[in-house]
């Protein structure tokens, strides 16, 4: 008897159409969720030229026998039924009996499975939509699929795919979040004859696997500073690790959200992240591996393949339990520990005030500033736009004026007596401008000053950030930054522009930083990349709160005088702003100047 039986046309019928392998990252994610559906408990993966000449999936699972075989080719055909009791919570959960119907249509497949005891495995081998072979197979239980020369009859749609490092870092973080997501299977990944994961399963449990994993997947340094989290309520139950307070990223790429198992992008998952931090954030990221468990009545997965959003019907509900998990055991790392405030009393923060969760406004209105900044632009979220700063007190142009420096303010102002009156300067952000306009000036000369470094500063990288640094590596060489590889997950900066200055941890997040926003090296505007480098290089080799001698506090102006916009840094803000007289005079409320 067949388990594969055809969906109703009800469901069918609610099944977007088409369009669920889009590029060869897909195909995987598709292929290792079957396995996991069929119970595997190991998993293999082989990827050959990024995807684009084999994907390859081997499972221990269940397996097929040979009419099923037959069958799973077929359109809207799953076995899934029997498992939900009704037909909607099994699209729900992405069954839509068409992934093995599509990926056959645009590939050479081959498909060897055998059921647990039987004297014969099959397998079934075709192209495009046709089997051409069927034929009997040792006996090894569970399923082989093989995927070879992707899109070989849709050459329009294979030029849409893009650089071999850009699907390779995709494919990765599929194996990458199911490795997190699974913690009672063992994964592993070979990408050209290189194995880049292999992630077995410990003894320990959820917990203790999870945490394997996720050393493995965001690198030593990233998980060091993550601690776990548990919250089970009422219906619903959240888990995972997420970063400490005082370990928190300069970009939101190792960012894993997960419901009842499956990887999703929640903004309001995300959202709720956020607030359980309550003002600990400052601006940064946090890492996770975050589960959400509940009902699964209570949640609708986009139909969508592609779309991983989840719609839950108790938005709140949802929200208060992922904040309240998070603030819970901050809240109770931050009690252990040394940060009570001077007096020795409680920590010095409170509740967060958990609002409503109010979903991001369509495109109609502009989203408001918070919500733009850290959930819906990833570029904005890594490095905060420009917020819309009160022009500074109207053009005072100091430039023809007489300074004389008077002194540091907090390691951080420069105080000049100028024109009567008081030039404030924020150092940080006039040495930025500084470093910016310089380092372009030479890139645009094609002549950059490079550096070599006698120790080479490491950073560790998750697999998939290193792949996307590594297309990288040529265009970072004419930048001035000379990038080698140390492992699977250490990238080495060997020289860089001998105008930057890094320490460890600032080239650590400057690499992480790139990883997340440069895209595709080919695609994007020249102009564009050197302005996202350059400015986040001179964020980085900014040393916070120096101090300054008298002669380089004038040096710096002169610098400044010269730029061409030396009244604001980088990155929008203002560098400087000036008392005159008059505004100190009426400060202490007299008539005239000082
Ligand atoms: P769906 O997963 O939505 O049911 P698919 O097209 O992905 O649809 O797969 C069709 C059917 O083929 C599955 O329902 C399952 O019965 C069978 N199948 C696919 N992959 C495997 C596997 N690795 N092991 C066992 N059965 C599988
Ligand atoms: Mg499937």
């Amino acid at each position: 008897m067949p388990e594969i039986k055809v969906l109703p046309e009800e469901v069918v019928s609610k099944i977007a159409a088409g369009e669920v392998i889009e590029r060869p990252a897909s195909v995987l994610k598709e292929l290792v969720e079957n396995s996991l559906d069929a119970g595997a408990t190991r998993i293999e993966v082989e990827i050959r030229k990024a995807g684009r000449g084999l994907i390859r999936v081997h499972d221990d699972g269940r397996g097929m026998g040979r009419e099923d075989l037959r069958l799973a080719l077929g359109r809207h055909a799953t076995s899934k039924l029997n498992v939900f009791d009704d037909i909607y919570s099994l699209a729900t959960f992405g069954f839509r009996g068409e992934a093995l119907y599509s990926i056959f249509a645009v590939s050479r497949l081959k498909m060897t499975s055998c059921l647990a005891g039987a004297d014969s495995g099959y397998s079934l081998e075709g192209e495009g939509g046709r089997v051409t072979a069927e034929l009997p197979a040792p006996p090894v239980k569970g399923t082989t699929i093989e995927a070879a020369d992707l899109f070989f009859n849709t050459p329009a749609r294979a030029k849409f795919m893009k650089s071999d490092a850009a699907e390779r870092a995709q494919l990765i973080k599929v194996v990458e979040e199911a490795a997190l997501a699974n913690p009672g299977a063992a994964f592993r990944l070979v990408i050209d004859g290189s194995e880049l994961l292999n992630l077995p399963v410990l003894p320990g449990g959820m917990m203790e696997n999870l945490k394997n994993r996720a050393a493995a997947v965001f690198g030593k340094s990233v998980y060091g500073g993550m601690a776990a989290i548990e919250a089970r309520g009422e219906g619903i139950a959240v888990y995972g690790l997420v970063s400490r307070p005082d370990a928190l990223a300069a970009t939101r790429v190792n960012q894993h959200f997960f419901v009842n198992r499956r990887p999703v992008a929640s903004p309001l998952i995300r959202q709720a992240l956020y607030r359980g931090y309550a003002h600990m954030l400052t601006g940064r990221h946090p890492a996770c591996a975050l589960f959400v468990e509940l009902d699964p009545a209570s949640f609708d997965a986009n139909i969508h393949p592609q779309k991983r959003d989840v719609k839950f019907s108790s938005e709140n509900e949802v929200f208060k339990a992922v904040s309240n998990a998070v603030y819970a055991e901050l809240l109770s790392k931050q009690t252990a520990s040394v940060r009570m405030d001077e007096r020795g009393g409680a920590p010095a923060f409170s509740a967060p005030d958990v609002p409503a969760y109010r979903a991001p406004q369509p495109a109609a209105s502009a989203p408001s500033a918070e919500t733009a900044s850290l959930f819906d632009n990833p570029s904005a979220a890594a490095e905060p736009a420009p917020a819309p700063f009160a022009a500074a007190p109207q053009a005072f142009d100091w430039r023809g004026e007489d300074l004389s420096y008077i002194g540091q303010l907090a390691k951080s102002y420069l105080l000049f007596d100028c024109a009567a009156g008081l030039l404030v300067v924020d150092q940080h952000a006039a040495q930025e401008r500084i470093l910016f306009e310089k380092y372009l000036d030479e890139f645009s000369k094609g002549a950059i000053k490079v550096q070599p470094l006698l120790v080479p500063l490491e950073a560790e990288l998750s697999r998939s950030q290193m792949e996307t640094v590594l297309k990288w590596h040529d265009w970072l060489k004419e930048a001035g930054f000379e990038l080698d590889q140390r492992g699977p997950t250490v990238a080495l900066l060997r020289a860089a522009p001998a105008l930057f200055y890094f320490t460890q941890t600032a080239f650590a997040e400057f690499l992480g930083y790139l990883s997340e926003v440069l895209g595709d090296p080919g695609k994007a505007a020249e102009d564009m990349k050197r302005n996202i480098v350059a400015t986040m290089a001179c964020k980085k080799s900014i040393k916070a709160h120096d101090f300054v001698k008298p002669q380089e506090a004038m040096r710096l102006m002169e610098d400044l005088k010269r730029a061409k916009d030396g009244f604001h840094c980088p990155h929008g803000r203002p560098t400087l702003f000036h008392l005159s007289g008059g505004d100190i005079a009426r400060r202490f409320q007299r008539g005239g100047a000082v």
